[in-house]
């Protein structure tokens, strides 16, 4: 009976990534967490089309990271350590990038691909085994950036404000620093070892130091040259994947987002599935049906609309003017982009259905139905409930008590007005 129940049932409030946000945690749909993080990790993006690369390169990230703070209880903070989230500067453009993607991620042999990205690589990407060198991503290798629009920047260091920052970040310093010179260098050509005149230092390590003491806009890369304590560099970040300066130009010269993610992705696909699955609209009265094998779902369409039909007819209640209904391929494809697991058949968000399996469609719109209607702080159990007690599968016996005790039409009342008091 559980298991029947799991396999029917949606979760119709429940999100699917646990975000850190300041002291607490909060539970975000995929898709709102896409947009929230582009809005906080995009630079100023002229191109609609970097905006959609950027929208499926933070998708991926998040897959690929999903429970990467499971020991803290939840699965990705809020900071740049994860993605830098910002809901509230989430514009129309972001959002109709983010739609205009939906579930699409960046596949690399069947999985999703590690997807970094940076704010400008200043010419030449860096190879990611310079800062991950455990990964291994062949789709990330350091590639010259021709659309990479100059960017240079030079700093001046202070050799007393220098020793001071280091010492902050506990990091080894002489007491005086005379001279910097960069005795090791990675793929791309950024420094990966600085002599100070004492110990080598990571020029990471160097650059995080500075970046804490005197905020990020000073040394912004590892790529540069120094004399004289003079940097003169280019580029800002760690330069791996999208660079997000050379992508907007990509965009405004006229190309795709699937051209733009190719280029920083070599060997990667982009997709609903790791088969490089697209998603076809297929338009019906009411139902939209998005599917990856319009041939083979026509006939879910016509189901579909049967079925919303039902719905109204069964609860009385009034059909939304669109529904839109995504059909995975697969129990897999629909685990990677929502995040439910695979008992659950279904994940409906207002008029919007996620499903993999098409016998959860009756149930599936008549929570469409309901949701239409629901009261605000309508509790999640009775809304789930009236879905199951009223396509028949009988898993709702406590809503079943409360209609043979009230009736019918009393307790679908009770979703416009609240549940009453004593009930
Ligand atoms: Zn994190
Ligand atoms: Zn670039």
């Amino acid at each position: 009976m559980l298991v029947i129940f799991l396999l029917l049932s949606s979760v119709a409030s429940a999100a699917t990534l646990k975000v850190r946000v300041g002291a607490g945690t909060v539970e975000m749909d995929l898709e709102s967490y896409v947009a929230a993080a582009v809005a906080g990790e995009a630079s100023v993006l002229r191109s609609n089309e970097a905006l959609k690369a950027l929208a499926v390169a933070a998708r991926t990230y998040a897959i690929y990271y999903r429970g990467r703070h499971a020991s803290e209880g939840y699965d990705l903070c809020a900071t740049t350590h994860c993605q830098r989230l910002d809901s509230g500067a989430v514009t129309a453009r972001i959002q109709s990038a983010v739609e205009a993607t939906f579930g699409e991620l960046l596949w690399y042999q069947g999985r999703p691909a590690f997807a970094a990205y940076s704010r400008s690589c200043g010419g030449v990407t860096e190879d990611a085994s310079a800062v991950w060198p455990e990964l291994g991503a062949p789709y990330l290798r350091s590639r010259r950036d021709p659309y990479c629009p100059p960017d240079t920047w030079q700093w001046r260091a202070d050799p007393v404000e220098v020793v001071k920052a280091l010492l902050a970040s506990q990091l080894h310093t002489p007491p005086r620093i005379r001279d910097i010179v960069i005795t090791a260098r990675t793929a791309s050509g950024r420094a990966r070892v600085l002599d100070l005149g004492r110990q080598p230092i990571s020029a990471t390590a160097f650059r995080f130091a500075i970046g804490r003491a005197f905020g990020w806009n000073l040394l912004r890369s590892d790529r540069y040259e120094v004399h004289n304590l003079l940097f003169q560099g280019s580029g800002e970040g760690h330069g791996v994947g999208l660079c997000q300066r050379g992508a907007d130009q990509m965009g405004v010269d006229g190309r795709g987002y699937r051209e733009i993610l190719a280029f920083y992705y070599p060997g990667t696909a982009v997709g609903v599935s790791g088969r490089g699955l697209a998603w076809q609209r297929l338009a019906g009265e009411t139902v939209a049906l998005f599917t990856t094998r319009p041939e083979a779902d026509r006939a879910v369409l016509e189901q579909a609309e049967r079925e919303l039909r039902a719905a109204v007819q069964r609860t009385n209640l009034p059909a939304p003017a669109r529904v839109e209904v995504r059909l995975y391929p697969d129990v897999a494809t629909f685990r990677d982009a929502t995040g439910e697991p695979g008992t659950v058949a279904a994940y409906t968000v207002g008029s919007r259905i996620q499903i993999w399996n098409r016998e959860a469609l009756r149930h599936e719109m008549l929570h469409v139905v309901i949701e239409a209607q629901a009261k605000p702080g309508t509790p999640v159990w009775f809304r789930e409930g009236l879905a199951g007690y009223l396509d028949g599968s009988g898993s709702a016996p406590r809503i079943a008590a409360l209609v043979q005790r009230y009736g019918e039409t009393t307790v679908l009342g009770w979703l416009k007005t609240g549940l009453p008091r004593n009930y």
